[in-house]
């Protein structure tokens, strides 16, 4: 405390407000006063303005009005640190006023409400088709709310009521729908399953039977169900194409058992005459008592065997014709499974390796570009060819090449996205597509495959057999035929190999 009188001090306070340019405001007076005195200085607590402030600010929800009271009660306690919280709470409070609760309430304008009545009719008309297909209520209401929308004076309450009482069916139609798409979906997983536990032995059809099985697990997008389709339309292609030839097989094969055994009963026949007559000459021979009376007999019983060797030798030609023709049916059976293989390979997916082979890959490559023309993103493919193929084929064996290629298709298929595509181009050549990729990020994924087949090696009698390829990536053009991008790509892949092979070029 100081002890000089108050006018000493107010006196150095008005000198001090001068030397220091201060305005001679009542609370710069005070604060300087205090100062002079040497008394701790009480900073003035601007309790009108901050009440005013409050007023000025929302409380409508419960959470807004709480912390309208601990603002209240911080300005009675003089707590700032109370008024910093109270005024962060609410900073960070969602708006959920209503413009009829804030002083300057924005105008809602007959041109917006037309809009938003337009959005909403829109809204609903676009869903429809996928929530209301099996409900004949919701289409009633859907088209009254659309009907009702579109008139130019329609009222918003009335509008609001519909659209409630219609987001109320289709809540259960949506949950409805969702419902029986994942049980088709799994529906369809048992038959496929099934299926391929069935067909054990032909390889082709387990393989895609397999790749049905994995196409059919959740999440299903568009892109997957196209590849389903394609896959299935291959299987029923070769399984009615195996069907009919099997069965004119079969029908080969019964006429000739039943000429065959009508062979066998006729033979018989013809035996056991022959076994009477000769059993015939036998007791008249018994009774026989002069030449006379044997030769006629004898001469019969040489005729009956005559007969009998004529009808055996008969038969031994008609059998021999049967055993031809049997050869014969068993021939074609064989060229018929050789027939299906050719047959096979005219479908989308390559016998060998599963993927797609070029016929698949031409119709896939084409949707590919049409989506990424619609949605305007780019898409890109790269053509890789295997490195010193023949080498490895010529010193491990044509088969070990073949089960090499098998190795490189599961190792891309695995490291590719599932919206990406692969196809056997040509013998050792794979055909990759990237939608929604750009040249920079196609470049990545080839090099990615590069790695991935340096850790997972191909294995040949416990021994690491290392593939590498050359790639080269394209971008499809704006306006460029699939053809022409893949030419390009083939272009960048033979760059690649001259550069001195094992990486990836883009074109
Ligand atoms: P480069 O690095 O220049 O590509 O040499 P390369 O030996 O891989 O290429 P080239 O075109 O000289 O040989 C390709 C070989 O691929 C020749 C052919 O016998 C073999 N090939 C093609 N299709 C198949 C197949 O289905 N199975 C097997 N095992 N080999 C195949
Ligand atoms: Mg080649
Ligand atoms: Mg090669």
């Amino acid at each position: 405390m100081s002890d000089r009188s108050p006018y000493d001090i107010a006196k150095e306070t008005l000198k001090l407000l001068s030397t220091r340019k201060l305005v001679p405001t009542p609370d710069n007076f005070q604060a300087l006063y205090h100062e002079v005195a040497g008394i701790r200085h009480v900073p003035h607590f601007p309790e009108d303005q901050l009440r005013g402030l409050g007023r000025a600010l929302p409380a409508q929800t419960p959470a807004q009005q709480r912390l309208m009271t601990q603002f209240e009660t911080a300005i009675t306690q003089r707590s700032w640190v109370g008024l910093q919280a109270a005024l962060v709470g609410l900073a960070t409070q969602p708006m959920v006023a209503t413009p009829a609760h804030l002083p300057d309430k924005p105008v809602v304008t007959e041109e917006v409400m037309a809009e938003l009545r337009e959005q909403i009719a829109r809204l609903v008309e676009n869903t429809l088709p996928v929530v209301g297909v099996d409900d004949p209520r919701l289409q009633q209401q859907a088209e009254q709310l659309l009907a009702y929308a579109r008139l130019p004076n329609s009222e918003a309450s009335t509008l609001k009521l519909m659209l409630g009482n219609l987001s109320f069916r289709m809540s259960f139609a949506a949950e409805d729908q969702l419902a029986i798409k994942s049980t088709l979906l799994e529906l369809l997983h048992l038959v496929f399953t099934n299926i391929g536990e069935l067909t054990i032995e032909d390889r082709w059809l387990k393989g895609q039977i397999d790749a049905l099985v994995t196409a059919t697990t959740p999440p299903l997008t568009l892109r997957r169900l196209d590849e389903v389709q394609a896959r299935l339309k291959d299987v029923i292609f070769k399984q009615t194409e195996a069907k009919a030839r099997t069965l004119e097989a079969q029908d080969e094969m019964k006429q000739m058992l039943a000429a065959f055994i009508e062979r066998l009963s006729q033979m018989t026949e013809h035996s056991s005459s022959y076994q009477g007559t000769i059993e015939a000459c036998a007791r008249k021979l018994e009774q026989a008592s002069s030449l006379a009376d044997i030769t006629p007999v004898l001469q019969e019983a040489i005729q009956a065997t005559r007969s009998m060797s004529v009808d055996t030798l008969h038969m031994r030609d008609e059998l021999r014709e049967m055993r031809e023709r049997t050869q014969q049916a068993d021939a074609a059976l064989h060229k018929m499974q050789e027939e299906l293989d050719r047959v096979s390979s005219q479908a989308r997916h390559d016998p060998l390796t599963g993927v797609l082979n070029r016929k698949g890959m031409d119709e896939s490559i084409e949707r590919e570009i049409a989506r990424a023309r619609r949605q305007e993103t780019p898409l890109c493919v790269s053509l890789l060819d295997i490195d010193n193929f023949k080498r490895l084929n010529d010193t491990l064996g044509h088969d070990t090449g073949d089960a090499a290629l098998v190795h490189l298709a599961d190792v891309a298929r695995r490291s590719i996205r599932p919206q990406d595509s692969l196809a056997r181009y040509g013998g050792e050549e794979f055909l990759v597509v990237l939608p929604d990729t750009t040249l920079e990020a196609a470049m990545e994924v080839m090099k990615r495959l590069q790695r991935e087949l340096t850790t997972q090696y191909f294995m040949r009698d416990n021994e690491k057999v290392l593939i590498t390829f050359s790639a080269g990536v394209a971008q499809v053009g704006v306006d460029e035929e699939s053809a022409e991008a893949v030419k390009r790509a083939d272009q960048a892949m033979y760059l690649a190999k001259r550069s001195g092979k094992n990486r990836v070029v883009s074109g």
